[in-house]
């Protein structure tokens, strides 16, 4: 008899824990890292984001990436999710069509060189893209990203605790968090990353890459 109600309540447990999975009260959170790849910084960045189990999404720029391959390298073999971030990071849609092209095919090409076999979103330099090259995109597939929270515009980037405190006030549900370490503020922004895993933690979120929000976002857009 014992036997047969703990059976019962390890099914009713498993049930319970399978319905709060689907219920869904667990939010998500993508942090994204635009620039790079540079020496030094990305290793710091590598192993505070190991140290933090969290799994973040890159866009590095094209030349860069010719530059310093073993820093990219080393991001796609740490398991991140890379986007395409164009080449020479020119505003795209100031150039004409096969131009703009180019720089996101000659990087999606570089991309794959260094190992990354899955088809990288497109973060156009400074937002900007042509209406033709965003259809055309569009048709062959490629996601355009997007982000919410972008710290840099509100706050003094050289407090961490600035950065994180905004972080932790605005994210909701599926924001995706935009920082810039390979640019500038570099051991801030990496000092912050510990403040926000804590106090999104707190708030019930889970990190996780932009291809997971965006795929979140289809299924409940259905
Ligand atoms: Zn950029």
């Amino acid at each position: 008899m014992r036997i047969i109600i703990t059976a019962i309540s390890i099914i009713y447990l498993s049930f319970s824990l399978a319905t709060l999975a689907n219920t869904g009260k667990e939010k998500q959170i993508a942090l994204a890292f635009g620039e790079g790849p540079v020496p030094g910084v990305t290793e710091s960045l590598l192993q505070q984001l190991d140290a933090l189990q969290i799994k973040a999404t890159f866009f590095p720029v094209g030349m860069q990436m010719e530059q310093f391959p073993e820093q990219t390298r080393a991001i796609i073999n740490a398991g991140h999710q890379l986007g395409n971030h164009g080449y020479s990071h020119i505003n795209l849609a100031e150039l004409p069509l096969s131009s703009a092209k180019e720089e996101i095919k000659k990087t999606c090409k570089l991309l794959q060189s260094h190992g990354y076999q899955e088809r990288p979103m497109i973060m156009p330099p400074f937002g900007n893209i042509s209406v033709e090259l965003s259809d055309l995109l569009e048709e062959q597939e490629f996601q355009l990203a997007e982000w919410d929270l972008e710290p840099r515009l509100h706050v003094d980037m050289s407090e961490p605790e600035s950065i994180a405190d905004y972080v932790a006030e605005n994210a909701t549900d599926g924001s995706v968090v935009m920082l810039h370490p390979m640019y500038e503020h570099s051991e801030q922004i990496i000092e912050a990353l510990p403040l926000i895993s804590t106090q999104l933690h707190q708030q019930g979120f889970r990190f996780v890459t932009l291809a997971q929000i965006a795929e979140s976002e289809k299924i409940e857009n259905l």
